[in-house]
């Protein structure tokens, strides 16, 4: 019996398209399945677009959803008492990773939606996990990440609220992964969110802190971020059942 093919749908363009061409080539052979992570701080639109991708792919997503922390990511970073470590975010980990481990198979060949942008990270991933199959088909086809978001465009579905806006991706509302230039974008764009989020790092202390002053390397809170370039289109990787692992990459 083949493999279980899975793909993982993060509510991004990339992962969409990725998706969608996995289906056209392995559904008359494989046991083709998609799955996705429910994470309550993502922007409401993330399900319309995974709504619209459903009729768009043809087929059900399975959406997982933990329980034991409310699939929020602020719960999780007020039990685990930091929000980004030197092997990447608990949110991801705890919330996506950890969901999925209690889902898989032996031996299913996973869909990662690299673009051909991100060709290096993923040579990266497969170098770090030789045993686990894996399959790129974004970057097999030699798409980049703007050429899914006119895919999906040229399919009549609206992106995501979040890339309308002119974010990079469709990750949570404040993302640990982002730099200060998008976080600037984020107290703009959605304060009641950066409020709550400076209020967890006020609680856990400084910890809890995402960014360094460059001249004195000294960690800095949310409350502290001064004015400076608002960057919403800031380069961030999707959030993946991955992301986490493939952190491990670039932050060992
Ligand atoms: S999108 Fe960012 S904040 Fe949300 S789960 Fe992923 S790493 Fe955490």
């Amino acid at each position: 019996m083949s493999h279980r093919i899975v793909c993982q749908f993060s509510c991004g363009a990339a992962s969409a398209v990725a998706t969608k061409m996995t289906l056209a080539q392995y559904s008359a052979t494989h046991d083709v399945q998609i799955i996705n992570a429910f994470i309550k701080n993502e922007h409401p639109d993330n399900r319309r677009f995974l709504t619209d991708c459903e009729q768009w792919l043809a087929r059900e997503i399975t959406v997982l959803r933990d329980t034991k922390y409310g699939a929020d990511t602020v719960q999780v970073f007020r039990r685990v008492q930091f929000m980004k470590g030197p092997y990447g975010a608990p949110c991801t980990r705890i919330l996506k990773r950890k969901l999925l481990a209690t889902w898989e198979k032996r031996g299913d060949v996973l869909v990662l939606g690299y673009t051909v942008e991100e060709e290096d990270r993923f040579d990266d991933f497969v170098e770090r996990n030789p045993d686990r199959p894996v399959i790129a088909p974004l970057i097999e086809a030699g798409l980049g990440k703007e050429d899914c978001k006119a895919m999906v465009l040229r399919a009549s579905i609206r992106l995501p609220y979040m890339y309308e806006l002119g974010y990079d991706n469709a990750n949570c509302i404040g993302c640990v992964k982002g730099g200060e230039g998008y976080w600037r974008a984020i107290r703009e764009d959605f304060p009641v969110e950066f409020e709550e989020l400076a209020q967890v790092q006020e609680e856990i202390g400084p910890d809890a802190y995402l960014h360094r002053n460059r001249k004195t390397n000294e960690r800095f809170s949310l409350r502290e971020l001064g004015d400076g370039p608002v960057r919403r289109n800031e380069k961030m990787p999707s959030c993946s059942f991955f992301c986490e692992i493939a952190e491990q990459v670039y932050s060992a």
